[in-house]
């Protein structure tokens, strides 16, 4: 373990470099534990830039935790529409409930109850209890990381389940307990800000004097990570299918990307195929058994969605079809003009956003 007062020196720079160069954001300086949460949910996977806008929307719109609680899943998705890893909006309506029914509606200050909520982990749990509460409990991001491990020098791979304990320990003795908060609020911003992943501005830091990775030449080296993600392709051949001026879509039940959201009917393939293969598909004929007349109108160019695990290929297709069979009469039926109505992933966005370009 460090010198104590390093540990004091360090924070003490952090929170004054904070104090003079801190981002002017919404959920700063407030202790509602509840904007607090939703502001840290959204930046999760977020940058600030994108998430400020949808932050502002979701707490004008679900102003507490009884709003959210009494808000229908589809809409609460439908704010989120856009930012993707979508078991967030998911966990925080389901935790939303949880606060209504075990804690009356109030958001819980113990460190243990908060952790138990639907998708609230050690990182999220030590932010709210900080912020809001003052409560020590260090927080440890992906900023949190870079800082400390290049701050000592540190090149245990902070995703090994020892490097993840070593981290939080080092974390949790550099926290002064009476200025928690603060505290753990300074050593993200400066991640944010001032020890960014490529190229950071060591020579005008105020904790280069300290600082080991800046000393013995490591800073494009820390922090070390073990496992690259794994990326897997997929295909989807959207049916965007037309019956007089009303289409069809279906809910992504299942867990998998998206998981509740809307989207038109899918015929997933191993590979990119041509019309005249899907055509050939037991999928599509199954789909459109009993129609005397299935017309295929266009196809889109193909489109490229990139998500952390995956790379989908998709490809929209217009149908137009002369009637109905069970199998359509089981979707969901909308006029075109209401698909707006309905929380999609980013990749419909785009091709309803080429819809509306095309026919103006
Ligand atoms: S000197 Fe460079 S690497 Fe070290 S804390 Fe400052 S910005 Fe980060």
């Amino acid at each position: 373990m460090e010198n104590p007062n390093t540990y004091i020196y360090i924070s003490n720079i952090l929170t004054s470099w904070y104090q003079a160069n801190k981002r002017d954001l919404p959920w700063r300086s407030i202790s509602d534990p509840y904007k607090i949460w939703i502001s840290e949910i959204i930046l999760q996977q977020t940058r600030v830039n994108q998430g400020l806008d949808y932050y502002l929307r979701f707490v004008e719109r679900f102003s507490g935790v009884k709003e959210l609680a009494e808000a229908n899943e589809d809409e609460v998705l439908k704010y989120w529409q856009g930012l993707g890893y979508y078991s967030r909006a998911r966990n925080l309506h389901k935790a939303s409930l949880q606060i209504s029914t075990k804690f009356e509606g109030n958001f819980p200050q113990n460190h243990s109850a908060v952790l138990q909520l639907s998708g609230i982990g050690d990182y999220t749990a030590a932010a709210i209890c900080s912020f809001a509460y003052n409560q020590p409990y260090a927080v440890v991001d992906g900023n949190v990381y870079r800082v400390l491990s290049r701050l000592f020098g540190i090149e245990t791979p902070i995703d090994s389940s020892k490097g993840k304990k070593e981290f939080a320990e080092i974390a949790q003795h550099l926290l002064p307990k009476s200025e928690s908060g603060l505290h753990n609020q300074a050593i993200m911003e400066f991640g944010a800000l001032q020890c960014i992943p490529a190229s950071p501005d060591c020579n005008n830091c105020p904790l280069k004097s300290v600082c080991q990775a800046f000393e013995l030449n490591l800073v494009t080296i820390l922090p070390i990570k073990l496992q690259k993600t794994k990326v897997s392709n997929r295909y989807f051949n959207y049916l965007f299918i037309k019956y007089n001026d009303e289409t069809f879509l279906q809910k992504r039940i299942a867990k998998d990307v998206w998981q509740n959201l809307y989207e038109f009917p899918l015929i997933e393939s191993d590979q990119l195929v041509e019309i005249t293969d899907l055509i050939e598909s037991e999928k599509f004929k199954n789909l459109f058994q009993g129609i005397s007349q299935v017309e295929i109108i266009k196809k889109s160019n193909p489109m490229k969605h990139i998500l952390t695990h995956r790379v989908i290929f998709a490809q929209f297709i217009t149908v137009t079809v002369s009637e109905l069979n069970n199998k359509l009469q089981k979707l969901v039926q909308i006029p075109l003009n209401e698909i707006d109505r309905f929380a999609v992933s980013r990749l419909m966005e785009l091709f309803l956003e080429s819809l509306i370009k095309s026919n103006s």
